[in-house]
């Protein structure tokens, strides 16, 4: 896709994929298509003797979507003034590239993308999120989602991104959440350690239930949204949603 213009890579991706999966079964709200099916998601086995572990019904066959990412796209749309009037300007932290492309055609989103290695992932600056080398008040959205279990102190940057944020401003911050209760194991050092501590190699620690609480403690007012709820059973696998994960909506 690189070369292509942002605003034409998505019916490039359907010229090409959507014939091979089109149907009446699912629906891929990002790129509009009628599927066939998701396909599944197998994550790789960091340890030999460890289990693949699979999720049907996750990934879309044409803009590579999985479900986290029509989540936050559909509670966009649904639930918040993004793609209304007035322009805002948007924060969007190691960023998923197929809403990169929804969020920086619209005409009311001045986007920014930042990652702390921003040639890795395409991202547009480098931003290290402990130390945001931006003046306080500076965004009007800001979307983060994956990103603070890879960051050894996620309060300080919790703090930096509160901080920047204007008043009256909105984040959505997703973490996985694996435990009842936010845990570290310090003893977990080598890749291998952490895989078996917190589920991937990556992650620096696992979040539990209270991690509403840590937004709450550097300022944010925080609504955990069941937003997926609203839809029906049927719809939710019809979507390719997880049907119990929940939006972390921040206001400052
Ligand atoms: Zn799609």
């Amino acid at each position: 896709m690189v070369g292509i213009p942002l605003k034409y890579r998505m019916t490039v991706r359907k010229l090409a994929r959507l014939p091979r999966y089109k149907g009446r079964e699912r629906y891929c709200p990002i790129c509009d298509s009628h599927l066939k099916c998701f396909l599944p998601v197998t994550f790789p086995a960091f340890l030999k003797d460890s289990p693949f572990v699979t999720r049907q019904n996750a990934k879309c066959p044409v803009c590579g979507s999985i479900e986290r990412y029509r989540l936050i796209y559909l509670y966009t749309k649904q639930k918040t003034n993004l793609f209304d009037p007035p322009r805002k300007k948007m924060l969007h932290t190691a960023p998923e590239l197929i809403l990169t492309e929804k969020f920086a055609t619209s005409r009311y989103v001045d986007y920014l993308s930042s990652d702390i290695d921003p040639g890795r992932i395409g991202a547009m600056v480098k931003i290290d999120l402990t130390d945001i080398a931006f003046s306080t008040d500076t965004f009007d959205v800001i979307l983060s989602s994956h990103v603070l279990e890879h960051i050894e102190n996620d309060r300080n940057a919790l703090s930096e991104l509160y901080r920047v944020l204007k008043p009256g401003g909105w984040a959505i911050i997703q973490v996985p959440i694996i435990a009842e209760k936010t845990f570290t194991n310090p003893s977990a050092q080598t890749e291998e350690e952490r895989f078996r501590a917190y589920g991937k190699e990556d992650h620096v620690r696992g979040y539990g239930k209270d991690y509403k609480q840590l937004l709450e403690s550097v300022g944010f007012k925080v609504k955990v949204d069941d937003f997926v709820k609203s839809f029906s059973p049927e719809k939710i696998e019809y979507l390719g949603l997880i049907p119990d994960e929940e939006i972390y909506f921040c206001m400052k």
